[in-house]
């Protein structure tokens, strides 16, 4: 029989297995409770509460963990490491989360620095979502670095040991969302990544194609599911994109309306829908469970029980239930049509498009043969190119007249913002900095709804250089390279002259390997 937790008095002192431990050397189903600080001191009222939720999780012994969020949805929220300090002196274990959004990655270095010192472990990587708020007008997005890149930079870091983890947005509809997630979860292994928890979502064929694709793709690390209990203002907020990469169907936005009108609002439906998902995602073979809602602390108490409850079987039958997928949904793996999750038999359609890739634009099979004859480094014209910029150097003002053609040729074509350290021959000839909200370069953020960014109403330059991709039969490739970090010291000079004199990413990269 499960402890129950307790509800009133002071928590008792303990220490819990370390995360890594528990995940790396058991086999137990971890279960981890997500906690989202308040606006505010943590001695009003609403930072008491969380407190007081965080405090008395960390003496149920069935939490392994406790995972705190940083600045969720853009907001400026209190800083994680104030209740993750009071948490760990009690012997908790803490997922701290570190997005990058908000700091650049001197300020990110410091704060590993600062975590490691504090005594935190468990690092979840994020590049956040976009700042949508802020005192006397919207936050300035930082975006210095991505969730690759800090997973790289955190794995470097010295005298820090930290068990990382990191994020796979995989509840997308379009296979041009879908399959970048994917190849950048794959990015995310090789940069560092220890464990993976999955977006929130309502599919459990999707949560059973990711576990098969891992399996399939040689990723062996622990994936915790993303459970999160909904109620009618969540499935609301979700159904209407507000939080990026959440899905809500219509299909699924009825079914909480309607329970909804019961005489406890559902809160019995909902427990019980979650505790299923937990059900599901023990029974597909996830390492554990990610709790995450607005939930009171006999809440997790009573989703708990309900699964100890069940019998062995019965997430079967769950898992048929719930599975809201989105119209026109592309799945990697055909359905199993014996129990409606996924196969391991590759989608046919997937491998159709790929042996018969649709046409690509001009401009992109413009900007490959440019690339071709000038920019690989075996060509000719590289070569030309090395010992023009060489001459060219000397003078500067023969530099500064062809770093202004080089510009104006670029902004007419590619809408070049100068940022010197060029990333175009990585996104398909897509410029990250002026059509990516967020300059990711190392793939896409989580935050796309239908191949558009989450910010504004452009369509995902990482879903565009897919497309593009795929019609040379490259698309499965699209993210093998190495991590790109854009070195800010080359902005407003000429990102050629920086190619050919070995000065940008590519060059670093490459003189280092
Ligand atoms: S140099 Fe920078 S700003 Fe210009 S096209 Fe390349 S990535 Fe974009
Ligand atoms: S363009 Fe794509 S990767 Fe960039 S912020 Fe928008 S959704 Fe994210």
């Amino acid at each position: 029989m499960a402890t129950s937790l307790p509800r009133h008095g002071l928590p008792t002192m303990g220490t819990k297995q370390s995360f890594r431990t528990l995940l790396e050397k058991t086999d137990v189903f971890a279960i981890v409770a997500e906690l989202v600080t308040s606006r505010g001191l943590i001695t009003e009222r609403n930072g008491r509460k969380v407190l007081e939720v965080g405090r008395a999780l960390s003496t149920d012994p069935r939490l392994h963990a406790v995972s705190i969020t940083d600045n969720p949805g853009g907001h400026a929220m209190l800083s994680a490491d104030t209740m993750g300090v009071d948490l760990i002196s009690r012997g908790q274990e803490v997922i701290i989360h570190l997005s990058c959004k908000d700091w650049n990655r001197n300020a990110l270095e410091s704060r590993c620095w600062k975590l490691a010192s504090e005594g935190f472990q468990n690092v979840l990587t994020l590049s956040g979502d976009y700042p949508v708020t802020g005192f006397q007008g919207q936050a300035a997005p930082v975006f210095d670095i991505d969730s690759v890149g800090l997973l790289e930079l955190l794995s470097q870091t010295n005298g820090a040991d930290f068990f990382l983890g990191a994020v796979v947005s995989n509840f997308k509809r379009l296979e041009r969302e879908v399959m970048p997630q994917y190849f950048k979860l794959a990015k995310k292994l090789r940069s560092g990544a220890r464990f993976i928890i999955n977006q929130i979502g309502y599919d459990s064929r999707k949560q059973d194609e990711l576990l098969k694709y891992m399996e399939l793709h040689g990723m062996r690390v622990p994936v915790l599911a993303n459970v999160y209990v909904l109620g009618l203002p969540a499935a609301r907020f979700f159904h209407a994109g507000r939080i990026p990469g959440v899905t809500v169907t219509d299909e699924l936005l009825a079914v909480v309306e309607k329970q909804t009108t019961s005489p406890d609002r559902g809160r019995a439906f909902f427990l019980e829908l979650a505790a299923k998902q937990c059900a599901i995602a023990k029974g597909l073979g996830f390492r554990g469970i990610y709790l995450g809602g607005h939930l009171r602390l006999d809440d997790y108490d009573r989703i708990l029980r309900t699964v100890d409850s069940f019998g062995d079987e019965d997430w079967i039958g769950f898992a048929r239930d719930i599975r809201f997928s989105q119209p026109g949904e592309f799945y990697y793996f055909e359905q199993d049509s014996n129990t409606g999750l996924s196969s391991m038999e590759i989608s046919s359609d997937y491998l159709r498009t790929n042996a018969n890739p649709p046409a690509t634009d001009l401009q992109y099979k413009a900007s490959r043969l440019v690339h071709k004859q000038f920019f690989e480094e075996k060509s000719r014209g590289f070569r030309v190119g090395q010992a023009l910029y060489q001459i060219v150097e000397r003078s500067p003002r023969l530099s500064h007249a062809l770093h202004r053609a080089e510009h104006t040729l670029k902004a007419l074509a590619l809408d070049c913002r100068d940022c010197g350290d060029c990333s175009l021959p990585e996104i398909a000839y897509l410029c990250p900095e002026s059509q990516c909200a967020k300059n990711q370069r190392n793939g896409p953020c989580g935050g796309t709804r239908q191949g558009f960014c989450e910010v504004g109403d452009k369509e995902c330059i990482w879903c565009r250089a897919y497309d593009r991709l795929k019609s040379y039969g490259e698309a499965e490739h699209m993210l093998e390279g190495p991590v790109v970090f854009r070195d800010g010291a080359l902005r407003g000079t000429s990102a050629w002259a920086n190619t050919f004199l070995g000065r940008d990413h590519r060059s670093r990269k490459s003189s280092s390997s």
